[in-house]
């Protein structure tokens, strides 16, 4: 790979919880000198052909990726799917039934959220008036907008995280049937933000452990939110269980200014390059 060539393997559009349309963040992505792109949505490839044209238009690299939601331990884990092939029939069927429970658990979010007192009814049409599925990030945003709450972190805080009154244990498929999701359809699994969960480290080795004998391949060194000092900690996981490494800003928004297009720090040495087999 060219030393100089920028690799962002995680982003959002509006067709999930992001604010630009594909094409906005592929220009956004090329405008901050990215060369390879992947578009991640939370549970779709919507925007993926969109993304293409304008990856195309740009001479930047589309990866078509997606960011699937799984289950472990009753807690909600990311699995990114790069490299995916996002036609295949049996794959978009899958994606469908996580696009229904999508919608089953903002009816029931909101519903916890009326039993708290606020208008929850109102609250789910904000959401599904958005063009993504619906997430969290959609509803925190209702939140504020209806001036419930200051900052979406306060609607996480007050409401929607783990232990608040609108928190749901998860209820999406296993991690194992999630991994094999994106094998079937030829992409490489790789857990998103590994140091991002509650866990204890024993239980993130044994997540880890699971993850690999599921045929998950990779794990994110990089990601950007969670800053350099994650960096070295999941370089060493990934070295120990034997993954390749992976680099993404987990771009939403030009909003958020902690985790802009292509701001990621190097990966580490020791960690080999989940694009290296793609000839990057
Ligand atoms: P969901 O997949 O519906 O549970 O929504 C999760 C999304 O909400 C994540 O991908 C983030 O974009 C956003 N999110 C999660 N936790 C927080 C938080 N504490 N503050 C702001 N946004 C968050
Ligand atoms: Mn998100
Ligand atoms: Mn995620
Ligand atoms: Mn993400």
């Amino acid at each position: 790979m060219s030393e100089d060539l920028v690799i962002d393997l995680h982003s959002h559009s509006c067709y999930s919880d992001g604010t630009l349309t594909p094409t906005e963040l592929v220009e956004r992505a090329a405008a901050a000198g990215v060369g390879v792109l992947a578009l991640t949505d939370h549970d779709t490839v919507a925007g993926l052909e969109e993304a293409e044209q304008a990856a195309a238009r740009l001479g930047l690299r589309l990866v078509p990726g997606v960011e699937l939601s799984a289950s472990w331990r009753s807690q909600a884990i990311h699995v990114l799917g790069l490299w995916i092939e996002p036609r295949a029939p049996k794959f978009l069927e899958r994606l469908d039934s996580q696009a229904e429970r999508r919608h089953v658990r903002m009816r029931k979010i909101c519903a916890r959220l009326t039993q708290a007192g606020l208008p929850g009814d109102e609250l789910l049409a904000a959401v599904l008036a958005q063009p993504g599925l619906p997430t969290r990030a959609h509803l925190a945003e209702a939140l504020v907008a209806g001036g419930h709450v200051a900052r979406t972190d306060d609607a996480f805080r007050r409401y929607l995280g783990k232990g608040r009154a609108a928190h749901l244990a998860a209820d999406w498929p296993p991690l194992a049937e999630i991994v094999g999701w994106i094998r079937e359809a030829g992409g490489v699994a790789c857990l998103a933000h590994p140091a991002r969960y509650a866990l204890s480290s024993g239980a993130r080795r044994q997540l880890l452990t699971e993850f690999a004998a599921a045929g998950g391949t990779a794990i994110e060194v990089v990601t950007g939110p969670n800053g350099a000092s994650h960096v070295e900690a999941s370089a060493m996981l990934a070295v120990k269980h034997g993954f390749s490494g992976s680099s993404g800003s987990d771009f939403h928004s030009p909003k958020h200014t902690w985790n802009p297009l292509g701001r990621l720090a190097k990966l580490p040495d020791s960690v080999v390059p989940v694009w290296r087999v793609y000839g990057l």
